[in-house]
């Protein structure tokens, strides 16, 4: 087969890297791809939303099936483009990725089916979104509707900010059209948790549990960003807990998707927030989550290929996933500055000498190639340095170790990913 990955992160180089050793895959793409996916797949320099072009490659160059890695693609629908081209893909339909594409559409959702997440309001407007706030008091979750990139969502300690929250999307329009209308919940305690399956439309295959860090400093300070490291597995993760939020969350949504006309197809990723009333549904996401892929993928021990290409098929009752015991671990390195401004075009060294290191992967997150063939920093979240090894705490030693082996200066990372985890706790 010829497959062709799109986007040019860290998760897209980890999917690189399992779908390229799959006996199935013949000619491996990416677009647009990024200095260390080079290693896996031929690189297009085609833009992970630029869908007409994406279509136009994928029927030039007799791509058998596409893989889509990040939500913008998805939710403009790129997967409904190359149906209609004759093409096959992994991920939902442009209807199906409006559970990420829209907080209003999947929080009515859930308010259909009976699917426990935070109380809530919808607005189009700032004013009646305000007296709403007034009327509710604070604290109180302010949510853009549309994509956001992750900065969408204000958690207001205050009535004041949350009105301010409100003036920036909807008077200032920071977000653009994302910010068109709000959605405005009720804050949620407890313990934040990920979970991963794939869907077929109708049925769910569960994925390993695993926990990101979202915020850029250790000790969880500092403003939020796409994710600093991750693990898995997740401790305190029960059987009990899985089998209830597939009974009260994911399965109801699958049903409710299909129910509506659009079957929701590909990986659906549930933030969660276990409080004392039971797990609830934070939001979701119509993709992988990165940097959690990356230790998905390192754990994974099936050919990842053949359950893709099952979750679009419609066959994943079939289809039975194995996974490797021991545990996986990721460190982000960023740019300095990220998540604000950064510079790119710095020199990174030690690459070779930390992948060299046993049961260490390093995957490239955003990096381009120098002329002389040296590796520069080309993103603000730059290498996902990731370790396997028996435990949590072993893979945590190992991929830090592997971290230290890298020569720039201009980055940084977080020194606590796993620490609590490496102890028993989540
Ligand atoms: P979202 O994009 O909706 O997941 O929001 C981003 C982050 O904001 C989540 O990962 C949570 O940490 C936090 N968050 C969102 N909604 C709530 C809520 N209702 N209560 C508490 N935290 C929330």
């Amino acid at each position: 087969m010829n497959v062709l990955v799109v986007g040019g992160g860290g998760r897209e180089h980890a999917l690189c890297w399992k779908i390229a050793v799959s006996p199935l895959c013949d000619k491996l793409y990416c677009a647009p791809g990024n200095a260390g996916i080079a290693a896996e797949a031929e690189c297009v320099a085609i833009a992970a939303d630029d869908v007409p072009r994406l279509v136009a490659f994928a029927t030039d160059h007799a791509v058998d099936f596409v893989v889509v890695g990040p939500e913008a693609p998805l939710v403009a629908g790129l997967v409904d483009r190359l149906a209609e081209a004759g093409i096959k893909a992994f991920g939902p339909t442009g209807a199906a990725a409006m559970l990420e594409g829209s907080k209003g559409f999947l929080k009515d959702l859930c308010a259909s089916y009976g699917i426990p997440t935070a109380e809530y309001g919808r607005f189009v407007d700032a004013g009646s979104a305000k007296s709403f706030v007034r009327e509710a008091g604070a604290p109180i979750v302010v949510k853009a509707d549309g994509l956001a990139g992750g900065k969408g969502v204000t958690i207001a300690k205050s009535v004041a900010e949350a009105e301010a929250a409100i003036d920036a999307i909807m008077v200032e329009r920071i977000l653009g059209p994302a910010g068109q209308s709000l959605v405005i919940e009720e804050l949620l305690e407890g313990k934040e948790v990920s979970f991963f399956a794939l869907v077929d439309g109708e049925t769910v295959l569960p994925l390993a549990w695993a926990q990101d860090h979202k915020r850029a400093f250790d000790g969880d300070q500092g403003p939020n960003t796409g994710g600093m490291g991750a693990y898995s597995p997740a401790p305190g993760i029960t059987r009990q807990l899985e089998a209830q939020v597939l009974s009260e969350i994911v399965r109801p949504t699958v049903r409710a998707m299909k129910e509506q006309g659009h079957p929701y197809k590909g990986v659906l990723y549930a933030g969660l927030m276990l409080t004392d009333d039971g797990p609830k549904l934070l939001e979701y996401n119509v993709r992988f989550g990165d940097p959690e892929c990356q230790v998905l993928c390192v754990r994974l021990m099936s050919d990842l290929l053949p359950a893709l290409i099952a979750t679009s098929d419609g066959v994943l009752s079939a289809l039975d996933l194995r996974w490797h015991d021991h545990a996986a671990l990721t460190v982000v390195m960023a740019t300095k500055g990220y998540p604000g401004p950064y510079r790119k075009g710095s020199k990174i060294g030690g690459l070779d000498a930390a992948a060299a290191m046993p049961d260490v992967v390093v995957f490239h997150a955003g990096t381009a190639a120098g002329p002389d063939g040296t590796i520069l920093a080309n993103g603000g979240r730059v290498l996902d340095i990731t370790a396997t090894g028996a435990s949590i705490a072993e893979a945590r030693a190992r991929a830090y170790a592997a971290v230290d082996r890298i020569d720039w200066p201009e980055g940084f990372c977080r020194r606590d990913i796993g620490a609590r985890a490496s102890n028993g706790a989540g």
